[in-house]
């Protein structure tokens, strides 16, 4: 409801903020957030600047304070979610520095229960309880595909030979069309399917690195849900697609203190994240040109971003005064699209 009333407020783009807790052990910690309003207010303070001058005020669609659950946020977005069975293309992203919780939010904590399930489980399961509810009248089929962009290149997370061989993009717009026809694809008929296959993924983006934690934190990784439905009745066939994409960390990397592969894959996040940013900003501001082909994830995301398709940031913080100014430069990223 939240996101079809705001549909006809603006156009497809919605960005939701959301703040972090603290993590146990963080100490006694000191935070930037002011003050979270009902209506997407958020007030940030510098922690440098204590007193009213240190105060910034930005306006999201949504804000969600450190005690949003991960249901709260789900239910906020199920109708978008839902709107796939319908024939529509959906991108979910999650931005923001390393830590800010764009993986707690996309998927949920390692070994999540199902009350810590996060985005990408809740929609398939909802999608999966949907489509048994329609069963009679129209007719379901659901794949997944999991790929990962790391330095500009695009890996399968799902293959089963583990080869990491290296993807080609197709430019589509049909809306059946798929943007990585070669990455693997797996049909789906029950929430343990994703589970199984996610844990695939998540363990093929940890080869060739010494901690998940850091590959993940620099690619880039997008789970794709294909819908098929065909119309029992008339026969006529519908397809949508849902992409659950975990951005790279945004903070930015001190070039003089980087060199090498560091820095080669700090240039690639930035310029993925940057053409990302001009995408989505040309489509809120209804340009004409909208600058798809300068990456990778805009390049894959492309019939999902933009014409008839609905796009939401989640944007996150970490709410420590020790991130302001990664927490200012995620703010305005989010101000500049939304
Ligand atoms: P990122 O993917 O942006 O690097 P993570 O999702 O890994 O960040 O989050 C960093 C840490 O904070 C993890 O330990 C995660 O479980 C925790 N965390 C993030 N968001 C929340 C939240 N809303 N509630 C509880 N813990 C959270
Ligand atoms: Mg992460």
């Amino acid at each position: 409801k939240l996101f079809n009333e705001l549909q006809e407020l603006k156009g497809n783009i919605r960005v939701f903020c959301r703040v972090r807790p603290f993590l146990p052990g963080q100490g006694a910690p000191n935070t930037v957030v002011e003050y979270v309003g009902e209506d997407g207010e958020l007030v940030v303070t510098n922690p440098t600047r204590p007193g009213k001058d240190g105060l910034r005020q930005f306006k999201f669609n949504k804000v969600y304070s450190p005690a949003a659950t991960q249901a709260d946020v789900f239910s906020d977005i199920r109708p978008l979610v839902r709107s796939v069975l319908d024939g529509y293309n959906v991108c979910i992203f999650a931005y923001g520095q390393t830590g800010s919780g764009k993986t707690y939010t996309m998927t949920g904590p390692d070994n999540a229960s199902e009350e810590d399930w996060g985005v990408n489980y809740r929609a398939l399961n909802d999608l999966f309880k949907i489509s048994q509810s329609r069963k009679g009248n129209i007719s379901y089929e659901v794949g997944v595909q999991m790929v990962e962009i790391y330095n500009e290149q695009v890996l399968d997370l799902l293959s089963s030979d583990n080869t990491q061989k290296k993807l080609g993009i197709l430019s589509t717009t049909q809306q059946n069309g798929l943007a990585v026809p070669d990455a693997s694809m797996y049909p789906v008929t029950s929430t343990s399917d994703v589970i199984t296959l996610m844990d695939i993924g998540l363990q093929n983006r940890a080869v060739g690195c010494t901690a998940l934690n850091e590959r993940s934190s620099r690619s880039h990784s997008i789970v794709t849900v294909h819908v098929r439905g065909k119309d029992m009745k008339t026969g006529s066939v519908l397809y949508g697609n849902l992409h659950l994409v975990d951005l790279a960390g945004s903070e930015r990397v001190d070039r003089s203190e980087v060199t090498g592969d560091r820095l080669r894959e700090a240039q690639h996040i930035n310029k993925s994240l940057s053409s990302l940013g001009d995408v989505i900003f040309s489509l809120a501001s209804k340009n004409a040109h909208v600058p798809y082909r300068n990456s990778k994830l805009t390049q894959i995301l492309q019939s999902s971003l933009g014409g008839r398709a609905k796009t939401l940031m989640f944007v996150q913080l970490n709410p420590d005064a020790i991130s302001y100014s990664e927490s200012m430069s995620t703010l305005k990223f989010a101000e500049r699209v939304s």
